[in-house]
């Protein structure tokens, strides 16, 4: 009976469901720039430019400011020149590229089911990225294009999908970011999607100039050894000195 619920235990542990971040591709690592630019082309797209860009922000600031990572993301302070036909043409120079789709169809995707995806990424020869973009459904009348869906879960599902044009594939923790359901109601990383994106980016403490600079900081207050030494030093001066320092009494001997 003992064996049995070691071997059930073994076969919970090691399950395929109980693996978690996983890479977007056998041997890739992401890509090679520590800072990012992340262009957007808001044409075709069903929600007001201001909103867009403020899920956008919202997806990048999750994936920006984790310390044991070098990657920065930003957004291009300009709208993109690049759109959706550069995009499913491959010959974007402006990625990652976010644009908008009112013809999912013309990627295999479901309009009723599918808010964002991502459609491709190339990998270069050393098996960074170098080429991704993200769709995102503006098909009017659709049960999934964006702007019949709440602020909460258009930024829950670009998060997701930026996720993956970062080069992260889907994890089998159900609380990730990068599960392959979507069963949150808000844009959140949990510790498994740090470890995966700190995996493809690790922080670089060389570059960073502060490996080796760790250094110990001591109290200045006096330890109580020293400070006994201190006392006894004074005490001692006060006793054989302290009377021609301190006195105000004449000295007779110097008197007479
Ligand atoms: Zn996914």
């Amino acid at each position: 009976m003992k064996h049995l619920k070691t071997v059930a235990f073994i076969l919970v542990t090691f399950s395929p469901w109980s693996f978690a971040w996983t890479h977007l591709s056998g041997n890739t690592y992401g890509w090679k720039q520590q800072k990012l630019t992340i262009h957007v082309n808001t044409n075709n797209c069903t929600l007001p430019d201001h909103e867009m860009y403020a899920v956008i922000d919202k997806a990048i600031a999750a994936w920006n400011g984790i310390p044991s990572t070098h990657l920065e993301l930003v957004r291009s302070s300009t709208p993109a020149t690049d759109g959706e036909p550069q995009l499913r043409a491959g010959t974007a120079t402006q990625v990652p590229l976010v644009v908008c789709s009112t013809h999912l169809m013309d990627y295999a995707q479901d309009p009723n089911a599918i808010l964002a995806f991502m459609p491709v990424s190339r990998i270069d020869n050393e098996g960074y990225i170098n080429f991704s973009g993200l769709v995102i459904n503006a098909e009017v009348g659709t049960a999934a294009e964006i702007s019949t869906l709440s602020q909460s879960e258009v930024e829950l599902v670009i998060g997701h999908e930026l996720g993956h044009v970062l080069g992260l594939g889907h994890s089998g923790d159900p609380d990730a970011l990068m599960y392959f359901q979507l069963n949150k109601k808000f844009l959140l990383l949990t510790q498994d999607d740090i470890d995966g994106i700190t995996h493809l980016y690790p922080r670089n403490e060389f570059a960073q100039g502060a490996f080796g600079c760790a250094s110990i900081h001591r109290p200045k207050t006096t330890v109580p050894s020293e400070g006994l030494l201190v006392l006894s030093l004074l005490a001692i001066f006060i006793l054989f000195c302290g009377r021609i320092i301190f006195s105000t009494a004449p000295l007779r001997e110097f008197e007479e």
